[in-house]
Parts: C-alpha cells; sequence; structure tokens
C-alpha cells in the first residue's frame, strides 16, 4: 500500500439516488437466499470434503432446507431470490431445479464459494466462469445478480462481473437504498446492499470454524422487526441474507415464517427479488436521463 496516497471514500459511487418505488410503495422487501450447501466448508477448507459431519452441515440444505423453505415461500405466495454456488448446482442438480420451478430467481454466487481476495483476479475469473457455466449447463440459466461469498468484494471482480452480464450485486453494506457502482472505467453494477441484521448466519448456526452464539426468537424477532420498521420508515430496502442450512432449520424457519407475518401486516410493502428491483432501478435510471 502506497503512503502517499490521499485518503478517499472505499466506495466511489455517490449517495443512492431519490427514486419512487413502484405502485406507490414505500419500501422493498427482498427475501435472498444464499444456497451454499457443503461449499461454504469446502470454500473455507477443501479437506472437509472428507469431514463428513462438517460436510452434514451442508447437506441439510438439499435434503430437507430448500424443500420446506419453498413450501413456506409458496404458502405466503412470496418470490426469493437464490444465490447458488456452482458446485452446489452440480451436487444437487435436482433439488435446484425444484427453486427454478417455483418461479424463483436465481443468482451467481461462486462456484467454490471462494472468498474474493484482491491481488487474485486470476483465481476469481476462474471461480465467476465455472460458476455461470455450472448454472447454465445445469440449470439453463444465466444470472444477472451476484452475492459475493463470505461477503467480499473488489474493484476488479465488480468489472468482471459487469462485463460478464451481471446487473446487479448484493453485496455491500454502506446503503439502505440500491445505487449503481462507479469504477474507473464508467459505470459498474446496481447495488441492491445487505443489512448484515438479516444475516441468519450471525445468529443460528454454530460450529467449529464457525463459532458463535445462538440466539432465539425473541432476540431475532426483535432485531429484525426493528430492522424493517426504520428501513421502511426511511424507504429503504430490507435485503435478507438467509440460508437453507440455517433458516431452513425447525426453530428458524418459524422465525422466518412470523417475520413474514409481521411483514405482510403493513400493505405498503414491495415483496420482491433482487432482478425486479435491478429492472425497476434501471427504468427509474433511464427516465431520469
Ligand atoms: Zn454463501
Amino acid at each position: 500500500m502506497s503512503n502517499n496516497t490521499h485518503p478517499h471514500p472505499a466506495n466511489l459511487a455517490p449517495p443512492a439516488p431519490d427514486f419512487p418505488w413502484p405502485d406507490g410503495k414505500k419500501c422493498a422487501l427482498f427475501p435472498g437466499f444464499d444456497v451454499d450447501a457443503e461449499s461454504v466448508w469446502l470454500g473455507m477448507d477443501r479437506r472437509n470434503a472428507e469431514r463428513l459431519v462438517t460436510m452434514s452441515y451442508g447437506g441439510y440444505e438439499a435434503r430437507v432446507g430448500i424443500p420446506k423453505l419453498l413450501e413456506l415461500l409458496a404458502r405466503y405466495d412470496v418470490r426469493a431470490t437464490f444465490f447458488v454456488t456452482g458446485w452446489t448446482v452440480e451436487a444437487h442438480p435436482a433439488v435446484c431445479e425444484t427453486i427454478l420451478k417455483a418461479g424463483h430467481e436465481i443468482g451467481h454466487h461462486g462456484y467454490w464459494h471462494l472468498r474474493p481476495e484482491p491481488g487474485d483476479l486470476t483465481a476469481m475469473v476462474e471461480e465467476v466462469d465455472r460458476g455461470f457455466e455450472a448454472l447454465k449447463r445445469v440449470l439453463g440459466v444465466k444470472p444477472v445478480g451476484y452475492r459475493a461469498p463470505s461477503g467480499e468484494s473488489f474493484t476488479e471482480l465488480l468489472a468482471l462481473l459487469r462485463d460478464r452480464g451481471i446487473r446487479y450485486s448484493s453485496s455491500w453494506r454502506d446503503d439502505i437504498r440500491p445505487y449503481r457502482h462507479v469504477l474507473p472505467d464508467g459505470p459498474g453494477p446496481i447495488e441492491i446492499p445487505v443489512n448484515y441484521s438479516f444475516d441468519d448466519w450471525n445468529f443460528g448456526i454454530t460450529h467449529r470454524m464457525s463459532p458463535r452464539a445462538l440466539f432465539g426468537r425473541e432476540e431475532v424477532l426483535s432485531i429484525w422487526r426493528d430492522e424493517f420498521d426504520q428501513t421502511r420508515e426511511w424507504g429503504g430496502v430490507a435485503t435478507m441474507i438467509m440460508h437453507p442450512q440455517v433458516s431452513g432449520r425447525p426453530m428458524r424457519y418459524r422465525i422466518l415464517e412470523e417475520f413474514l407475518q409481521y411483514v405482510r401486516r403493513y400493505d405498503d410493502v414491495w415483496w420482491t427479488t433482487g432482478r425486479e428491483i435491478a429492472e425497476h432501478f434501471e427504468a427509474c435510471e433511464q427516465a431520469s436521463k
């Protein structure tokens, strides 16, 4: 790192533009699921492939978590975005097919769930391209949304994603409304920022490679309701990061269901997918030119 670089904001994008949500809605709820399955554990250490109890944390997704969550979303008539790793779609093609058939959006989430590290663009090109290839071959899908595995990203990766046809990223933590990235060579993808208060991993999984305390329904619902209420007041988007190996577990499923019931009491919330938010943003951008 050079010592004579003048300090500047890490994100060059101006604040999010002021545009209305569709149909007079006051805010948006974007239910996003990261379908890591076993790949999140492989991304931490490839030797986990033979640590079968560790792998079983992720295996829960295909066996129980995803089918249960699909049933819940159908019951509430909610469409969501599922960011699926290439590894998962190859290992669990049938269950990934059920996500698509249920009408949900499929997004890109890497191949091995490798955490993007600045300085290793070659590894990321392979990771991104292999993810695209697997989603195309197994599901026939070309995703337009990307969520960074383990929540990290860097400038060259954003440019790569844009050049490969990714229209939105959902990874940054610096806003409550969508904005467009600014890259050194021009506009980047739209960002639909995530809210880490809605990341179920923080509350509901514990393992020696991811040691955390478990939080019960009172704590989680209190955080989720408060965060949602104020995001609604501010006209933002409540972007959720859920994992079928967390929110597909019995008590977590109940917490999610209660939260859906809570949000449903309001009739001014746009329940939507990342793709629809990106399309709406693009339309507003065009209209303002
Ligand atoms: Zn993930």
